[in-house]
């Protein structure tokens, strides 16, 4: 579907970054389908311009506001695709930055929460999202801590660098749910995949090295 700003020109661009997300890796149909829809050049207000459509579909990532970064298209695929998302999975997502990574979730028919805790980061994506089409719940909050009072989630993805993987994360995910989650305090970080296997258990799987802007504890 083409909607208003978004035209063939942004389309056949976007085809080409899901060309190249396979290229390097990516394989879930519903994952690469989402990008193929997603009018990612919307997200980005300097590239509303015809000059900067092109930075929008190119896999790097790049400033969003408040020394805050959208991340690289590569980055939200990979983390998308091993949350393995079903229809009707509820989500919940720290880091709502631009919305790009929501939206993706969203397309993939999934209910998302979505915490920030940038007051203007989350005033603007909140007003801006919907106007695309995206709806997601949006939250002003500290992502440590989740939502206690929307859990448990299916599903929990984590897009800034978390020191630790936080305790009350790990209470609000449901048994067999998945959280990908990116650990360190160094330049890279580590890609954990968490599975809670019941009450107690959880499994966990390293999954190489990313760069995440660092995940802070005091709201602004
Ligand atoms: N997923 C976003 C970008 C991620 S950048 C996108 O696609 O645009 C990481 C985001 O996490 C930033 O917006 C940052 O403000 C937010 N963040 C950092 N620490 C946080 C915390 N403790 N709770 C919630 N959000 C946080």
């Amino acid at each position: 579907m083409i909607k208003r700003d978004d035209t063939y020109r942004h389309l056949g661009m976007r085809n080409q970054l899901v060309e190249e997300l396979k290229r390097k890796g990516i394989k879930n149909e519903a994952v690469l389908r989402a990008i193929g829809n997603i009018p990612r050049h919307l997200f980005i207000e300097e590239s509303k311009f015809t000059a900067f459509a092109e930075k929008a579909y190119s896999d790097i990532a790049f400033p969003i506001g408040a020394g805050q970064t959208i991340s690289h298209p590569y980055t939200v695929a990979f983390q998308t695709e091993l949350l393995e998302i079903k229809k009707g999975d509820k989500v919940l997502e720290i880091g709502t930055g631009c919305g790009y990574q929501t939206a993706v979730l969203l397309e993939m028919g999934a209910k998302v929460f979505s915490i920030e805790r940038i007051k203007s980061l989350y005033e603007k994506t909140r007003v801006l999202l919907p106007k695309i089409g995206y709806s997601p719940r949006f939250f002003y909050g500290d992502g440590y801590k989740g939502l206690p009072f929307h859990a448990p989630f299916d599903k929990i993805i984590v897009t800034a660098a978390a020191p630790y993987i936080p305790k009350d994360l790990l209470l609000q995910m449901k048994e067999n749910a998945r959280m990908i989650i990116p650990i360190g305090e160094g330049v890279e970080q580590t890609m954990n995949l968490l599975t809670r296997k019941n009450g107690t258990e959880f499994e966990k799987c390293e999954l190489g090295k990313f760069k995440f802007v660092p995940m802070l504890n005091d709201k602004s």
